[in-house]
């Protein structure tokens, strides 16, 4: 267990930061504008719950280091995955495009390497580009390798036994990115000035996999459940009923990991500082979907199924002329790759399907109000049961559009409508007695030009024993 003083040391560094931050915000803005080449740090946290984090709940056990980031950082209220679970959302955020144009919605896809990618646009631009990832969907397989002159998804280093590629002091733990920090922040370690800008990505199961029971999850979150991580995850495909007290137990797993992504985001803030590089840093923080934890609506785990709980997903941004703020502006993941380049001064590419939010950012306008989307081409829930389905080439199973407060839900067997500012938890289905349907389906409709594309490609055998381990795939 990491000791309580060396915990509270980093938090208090971090809140002191923080504090300085905040009250030096507003000069910051005049010294640096938005639009100028920084560092860039993007950290995104897998299958991450807004409603597990105080910054978004109050309700929600403390997490210092989130807390002190929201505090000075642009948290957007109302931000959008494109899909439920980790390839096509992550697919959305490298290519700027939803779902159905980057083509990473199955297992066997990997992401279009004809569209714009944001770490090669980056790299091109000077930026020394470099990710690390827990792998699985996120791995070099699928292409998300692209553009980084590192891409340390561990089993291929592993695999290659490439140490050079290894970050110095660089740790490897194989117990599900129980150091992804300790990788970012060794790397951040290691820069040197005079080297110009980096573009660092980091992507983490840490929380995902709450279900495997890893040791610190186990010391720390003091279960009272003997059941295992086999057993967890029937619960989360519907395979098996769990009572409450199991669900409750799963929560409280989850609930822990939560907490150690809490400490590992200190240990790279931390880093950032003592290397002063804080105020000169854009720093992204983001989950690709979130975790259903609902078995008496039949809403559980993730995949397959388009609600808020899934959807609506933590998204904050913080560096140089960003003062602190809660935007309620409804914003995507296809909209990282232009805000990105936008505030680091780069051209933004057209044809894609985000936008910047740039203005959002920096002026608070929240008079954009398109439609947001959100496809799933390979889960479906049946019987409370999570199933694969052979679809290929045939669009999507189901889609979800975002706009002017309502929800709408396109299924396979049943549509869905919730007016989001009167119900917000979607307990309340509309679809009956909307006469306002036909605009949500042309809505939808008008994506339906933008099919799948198949693109053969197969994850390699480590890949596939990962994903069969964690159920995605038979
Ligand atoms: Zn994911």
């Amino acid at each position: 267990m990491h000791s309580l003083s060396s915990a509270s040391y980093r938090i208090k560094l971090i809140l002191i930061s923080g504090t300085i931050l905040i009250a030096s915000a507003l000069i910051l803005k005049y010294i640096f504008e938005p639009s100028q080449r920084c560092n860039i740090v993007l950290i995104s946290i897998d299958a991450l719950n807004r409603s597990a984090l105080d910054a978004y709940n109050h309700e929600a056990p403390e997490l210092p280091v989130l807390g002190a980031l929201a505090d000075y950082a642009s948290v957007f209220e109302n931000a959008y995955s494109t899909a439920s679970w980790t390839l096509p959302a992550h697919g959305s955020i490298f290519t700027g495009c939803y779902p159905d144009r980057h083509g990473g919605n199955r297992p066997e896809q990997r992401i279009s390497g004809s569209l714009p990618n944001l770490a090669e646009i980056l790299r091109n631009q000077n930026y020394f580009t470099v990710g690390f990832t827990d792998k699985g969907y996120v791995s070099s397989s699928f292409g998300f390798n692209r553009g980084f002159y590192i891409y340390d998804d561990w089993a291929d280093t592993l695999s290659k036994a490439d140490l050079s590629k290894i970050p110095r002091n660089g740790e490897k733990n194989l117990q599900s990115g129980a150091n992804l920090f300790d990788r970012g922040a060794s790397f951040i370690k290691s820069w040197n000035e005079a080297d110009g800008n980096f573009f660092l990505f980091l992507h983490t199961y840490i929380v995902h996999d709450y279900f495997m029971q890893y040791q610190w999850t186990v010391n720390n979150s003091n279960p009272v459940q003997d059941i295992s991580s086999e057993y967890c995850l029937e619960c989360l495909l519907g395979i098996k009923k769990c009572s409450d007290s199991e669900w409750d137990f799963l929560k409280k797993l989850y609930q822990t990991e939560v907490l150690r992504m809490d400490q590992g985001l200190g240990k790279l803030f931390e880093t950032l500082i003592d290397k002063d590089l804080w105020d000169s840093t854009l720093i992204i923080f983001l989950s690709d979907h979130g975790e259903g934890f609902q078995p008496d609506i039949d809403r559980i785990h993730h995949g397959g199924r388009l609600h808020e709980d899934l959807i609506k997903i933590p998204f904050m941004i913080s560096g140089p002329g960003i003062e602190p703020a809660r935007l309620y502006t409804p914003v995507s993941l296809v909209d990282i790759l232009p805000t990105v380049l936008d505030l680091t001064g780069i051209q933004v590419p057209q044809n894609i399907d985000g936008q910047s939010l740039k203005y959002v950012i920096t002026e608070e306008d929240d008079s954009d109000l398109r439609p947001l989307y959100a496809m799933e081409f390979f889960h479906m829930w049946k019987n409370g049961r999570r199933l694969n389905v052979d679809n290929s080439g045939n669009g999507w199973l189901s889609a979800a559009v975002i706009w002017n407060n309502y929800w709408y839900n396109q299924n396979f067997h049943h549509d869905e409508l919730y007016n989001m500012a009167k119900d917000p938890f979607q307990l309340n289905d509309l679809s009956s007695e909307a006469t306002n349907l036909h605009e949500f389906n042309a809505l939808v409709n008008q994506r339906k030009e933008f099919k799948s594309i198949p693109l053969s490609s197969h994850p390699d055998k480590a890949i596939q024993d990962q994903l069969r381990s964690l159920g995605y795939i038979k």
